[in-house]
């Protein structure tokens, strides 16, 4: 049905049936207010012709004794209804939007979801410009003896919101949004009602896609029921509380719905980071609302409250480096550390942590899959570096006269978890004007992180694998990681030669063989690089000129060893993308041997050449290196994951591309 289909029989059936149409009319006037949750705004609304259903009584004797208002014979003579499949679309007498329908089974059965998934969901995709919700007995089912669902209009309904409680959201197509509602439910526990107590919300968003929302509940109504009838169901658990009484909606502010959601769903929560900002000799800082002390941190009284450095230094050891004012939510610590110095450290949810990162880290053209990939990943990042902490260090350099092998990775810091720099992830608090897109990303994506083996995966990335994917012990510590694995970067995933091989290395670095990072555009490039103005350079395939002079000078510069004139560059070792992770340099004075892949590429350039997986040829100047990709090559390609995301990939369809054998889970 298109909306107008739908509105033309709600105005049929309102102008047949007075006592409803007195009711729809009414809601113009009803009286709302905001309040805050959270960060969350909820609508309080005053709509006294809902005490039939807030008031009503569910128990079971209550039931048994009452005419089921449910069924068509005991409807009211002007009701009318459309037939969809095995149910009545009727227009609810007693609405709380405009617009508001109860869609009712034809048969006397009891409220259940499970087994009519399909109906639900279908259901969101026949009412179009509606959102379809429904509520479970034991959570504001009004008639848990006969099976119904609701719907209004969309914009009433917003299902994308952060709440203060546990929800679970998804995103996908028709089929998708079935099985993970169907899973979703199936993992929700069992406690004194025939299906787990929750609410559901399901919308078709016009484009395909769909979204849904579920919210798992633990009690129907709250303690304070006795005194303010507040019975939450779906529409109050996303962001309309209803209330029949004026002294019930004057009583309602933040504070009551803050412990009536702690009451009736499940309040988790999330973990939280400590992120060192900055040390100086004495930290300047401002505090912007009212924060409470305790010993050296300073604890907001509301999550408006935001505070602001002075001098926080960006970009440490780049071009780019330069000191600003940064400001943040959270808490901030003030330590001070035996060298007589301040260190600031703010105290945050991981989530808002990571809207901070995803904003500050990627370009402002990233698309949504894209954006949402690197959520997961740097959540996972982050949560593992919440958890086990790595040995102190572990960079790690053995140098012999013969030969240098040095892997350069994350130390971790002391004082605080994580540094808000780019040794860790950009983090600058709320400074950057945060991008909706970007607090969509990890608000979808909320709680989820990969795994492997049942633990946290170590999710790298780099610019681009050059085509194929690289192994981890080729380029830091010789552990295997099961989801970090040679392969095509393509799907299907066709062929790959065994690029360890010398000859089918210099073959494929040679040639420009089909991978999703081949085939990216001027505006791929836009989507993966912040500061990207060159819209002819390739990084898949790319080539650096040196003469024996240039080539000599830079390599003494910076190993630090006169190898005289360099004759010949020899690869003696290639992981799996073709990268170099042993090179024999040979000089008229001295012959030596290098890695890692880093250690490599920092010796061949005056900056890093753009990777280790390069075919060096002599020539009649000196030698050029035809290289391919950029960065390290493990883990997820960000380009070749753009260029699947804008060939309609989403994003775990990307994250279980890059990482082999690993699964995606929702910790929260
Ligand atoms: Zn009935
Ligand atoms: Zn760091
Ligand atoms: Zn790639």
């Amino acid at each position: 049905m298109k909306r107008s289909d739908i509105d033309l029989f709600i105005s049929r059936q309102l102008d047949s049936w007075r006592e409803a149409a007195i009711r729809h009319e009414a809601l113009c006037s009803v009286k709302t207010k905001s309040v805050c949750v959270g960060d969350t705004e909820w609508k309080v609304m005053f709509n006294p012709a809902r005490s039939v259903s807030t008031n009503a009584k569910v128990d079971e004797e209550s039931i048994k004794a009452r005419r089921c208002f449910l069924c068509a014979e005991n409807r009211p003579e002007m009701q009318s209804s459309v037939r969809w499949r095995d149910y009545d679309i009727l227009v609810n007498p007693f609405p709380v939007f405009p617009g508001h329908l109860t869609i009712v089974l034809r048969a006397h059965e009891r409220q259940l979801l499970s087994g009519r998934v399909d109906d639900f969901v279908d259901l969101a995709a026949e009412l179009a410009g509606y959102t379809v919700f429904y509520n479970g007995a034991g959570c504001g089912a009004s008639a848990p003896d006969h099976c119904h669902f609701q719907a209004v209009p969309e914009e009433y309904l917003p299902l994308n919101r952060e709440y203060p409680f546990r929800r679970i959201y998804f995103t996908g197509d028709l089929d998708m949004v079935k099985k993970q509602m169907g899973q979703a439910i199936a993992s929700l526990p069992l406690a004194g009602y025939e299906e787990p107590q929750f609410n559901a919300a399901v919308h078709h968003r016009g484009d395909g896609t769909y979204e849904a929302v579920i919210v798992p509940r633990v009690a129907h109504r709250p303690s304070c029921y006795d005194k303010v009838k507040i019975s939450p169901g779906a529409i109050d658990m996303l962001g309309t509380v209803i209330t029949t009484s004026a002294a019930d909606y004057d009583a309602v502010n933040g504070e009551l719905l803050a412990s009536v959601f702690s009451e009736v769903a499940v309040v988790d929560e999330t973990p939280v980071l400590r992120v060192g900002i900055m040390s100086a000799k004495e930290v300047n800082y401002s505090l912007h609302g009212e924060y409470i002390r305790e010993g050296d941190t300073f604890f907001p009284s509301s999550p408006d409250c935001w505070f602001e450095l002075d001098d926080v230094t960006i970009g440490v050891d780049f071009h780019w480096e330069r000191k600003e004012c940064q400001r943040f939510h959270g808490a901030l610590q003030l330590m001070k550390g035996d060298d007589g110095m301040e260190t600031a450290v703010n105290i945050i949810s991981v989530e808002e942590y990571l809207m901070s990162v995803i904003s500050s880290e990627m370009s402002a053209e990233a698309s949504p899959a894209l954006l949402r990939a690197h959520a997961v990943i740097s959540r996972s990042w982050v949560l593992a570096q919440l958890g086990a902490k790595k040995l102190p260090s572990s960079n790690t350099c053995t140098v012999s006269d013969a030969e240098t092998v040095k892997w350069y990775d994350h130390d971790d810091h002391a004082g605080f978890d994580v540094c808000a720099d780019d040794h860790c992830q950009r983090y600058q608090g709320i400074t950057r004007v945060t991008r909706s897109e970007a607090r969509d990303a990890v608000m979808e994506t909320r709680g989820e992180v990969m795994i492997a083996g049942g633990r946290l995966c170590d999710t790298r990335f780099s610019k681009c694998c050059g085509g194929a994917f690289e192994e981890f012990e080729n380029c830091w510590e010789p552990v295997r990681h099961s989801y970090l694995v040679g392969a095509r970067d393509l799907l299907p995933a066709g062929s790959l030669p065994d690029l360890r091989i010398e000859a089918a290395a210099c073959d494929w670095i040679m040639s420009r063989p089909d991978a999703f990072c081949s085939r990216a555009t001027p505006g791929i490039l836009r989507q993966v690089l912040n500061d990207y103005d060159r819209a002819t350079t390739d990084f898949y395939r790319w080539k650096v000129d040196y003469s024996v002079e240039e080539l000599s000078a830079i390599v003494r510069e910076r190993s630090g060893i006169d190898f005289g004139d360099i004759v010949e560059l020899r690869p003696l070792a290639r992981g799996t993308s073709g990268r170099i992770y042993r090179l024999e340099i040979v000089g008229t004075k001295h012959t030596h041997i290098v890695g890692k892949e880093l250690e490599i590429r920092r010796w061949l350039s005056r900056s890093h050449l753009y990777s280790s997986a390069f075919v060096p040829v002599r020539t009649d100047a000196g030698f050029t290196l035809y290289g391919a990709g950029w960065g390290h090559g493990v883990g997820l390609c960000q380009i070749g994951a753009a260029v699947m995301g804008a060939e309609g990939y989403d994003y775990r369809e990307i994250l279980l591309h890059y990482f082999k054998d690993a699964e995606i889970k929702k910790l929260y």
